[in-house]
C-alpha cells in the first residue's frame, strides 16, 4: 500500500454531492477549526451530523449553519472530554441508539494541545488532560458506540494525528504522545474489524490549518501562510466516502 499516493489521491478527491446521503457521522470537536469545518462539509454531502464539543454555544452557531444551508437537521452533544467517563459514553450510546438506527462514521477531531515544554518541566496535571482527551475520551466513545457501528453496512472511525505523532519533536510532550497513541489505536482498531467487513478505521493529519490551536502552537506565524480548514477537506470526504472501504489502517496526511 503506498501511502504517499494514496495522500495523493484523497488531497485531490472531488467527492460526489450526495455521497453522504443518508449517512449518520458523530464529529467531535465540532464547533471550531477543523471539526467545525468537517461537520459543515458532511452535511453539505447528505450526512446528519451530530455535533459533540464542550462549548454549547459555538455547536449551536454551527447546527443554524447546517440549517441554513439547507443540510439534513443534525444533533447536538455538549461534552467536555476533559472529564468524560464511561458511564456517561455508554448514556450517550444509549441516547443515540433511540434516536439514529445506526452510526456510519465518527471523526475523533477534538483535542487538547498541552504545553510546548521539555519533557523535563511538564507539568503532570496538563499531561494528564491531554491523555484523557486525545486517547482515553477517544476509546471511551468508540468502545461505546461500536454496536451502532456495527448496525451500520459502511462505517468509518477516523482518528486526527499529527506530524508529531508519526516523528517525535522536541517540546511537543505529551500532545505528541497522545498522537503516537491515537495510531496505534488505529492500527489495534484497524486490524481488529479488517475481517469483519463494514467498519474501516483511519488516521489523518490534517497538517499546518489555520485555527485557533495552530495559533496557539505558533503564535509568531501569519496565519495566511497556512490553509483553511475548509480546504483540507478533500482527505476527509475521501476517508468517510466510498473510497474510504477499500482500505483499513490508512495513515494518511489530508495537505
Ligand atoms: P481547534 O482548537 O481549532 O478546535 C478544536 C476543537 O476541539 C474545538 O471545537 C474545541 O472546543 C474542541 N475541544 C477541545 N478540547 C475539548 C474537550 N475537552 N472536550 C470537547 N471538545 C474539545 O483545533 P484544530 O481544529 O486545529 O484541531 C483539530 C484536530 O486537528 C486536533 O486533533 C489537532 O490535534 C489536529 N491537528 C491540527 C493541526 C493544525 O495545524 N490546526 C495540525 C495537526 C493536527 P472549543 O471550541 O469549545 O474550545
Amino acid at each position: 500500500m503506498d501511502l504517499a499516493a494514496i495522500s495523493a489521491a484523497a488531497q485531490a478527491y472531488e467527492c460526489p454531492d450526495n455521497a453522504l446521503q443518508g449517512k449518520v457521522i458523530l464529529v467531535t470537536g465540532a464547533g471550531d477549526g477543523i471539526g467545525r469545518a468537517a461537520a459543515l462539509t458532511f452535511a453539505e454531502h447528505g450526512a446528519t451530523v451530530i455535533l459533540l464539543g464542550r462549548t454549547p454555544e459555538k455547536l449551536e452557531r454551527v447546527y443554524d449553519e447546517i440549517e441554513r444551508r439547507g443540510g439534513p437537521q443534525p444533533a447536538i452533544v455538549p461534552m467536555n472530554l476533559a472529564v468524560v467517563t464511561p458511564d456517561q459514553c455508554l448514556e450517550l450510546s444509549n441516547m443515540l441508539g433511540a434516536a439514529f438506527p445506526q452510526l456510519d462514521g465518527i471523526l475523533h477531531n477534538a483535542s487538547s494541545l498541552g504545553n510546548i515544554t521539555p519533557i523535563e518541566n511538564y507539568d503532570e496535571g496538563t499531561w494528564d488532560t491531554v491523555m484523557q482527551v486525545n486517547v482515553n475520551a477517544g476509546f471511551y466513545l468508540t468502545r461505546a458506540l461500536m454496536p451502532m457501528l456495527r448496525a451500520s453496512n459502511d462505517a468509518r472511525i477516523v482518528f486526527t494525528s499529527s506530524s508529531v505523532g508519526r516523528k517525535g519533536r522536541a517540546f511537543w510532550g505529551a500532545y505528541a504522545v497522545s498522537k503516537f497513541a491515537t495510531e496505534g489505536l488505529m492500527q489495534v482498531l484497524a486490524d481488529e474489524l479488517e475481517n469483519t467487513g463494514n467498519i474501516t478505521v483511519h488516521s489523518i493529519n490534517p497538517g499546518g490549518t489555520r485555527t485557533d490551536m495552530r495559533a496557539q502552537a505558533y503564535p509568531g506565524e501569519d496565519p495566511l501562510t497556512r490553509k483553511t480548514p475548509e480546504e483540507i477537506m478533500p482527505a476527509y470526504l475521501y476517508l468517510f466516502g466510498p473510497e474510504g472501504a477499500k482500505h483499513t489502517g490508512l495513515a494518511i496526511d489530508a495537505q
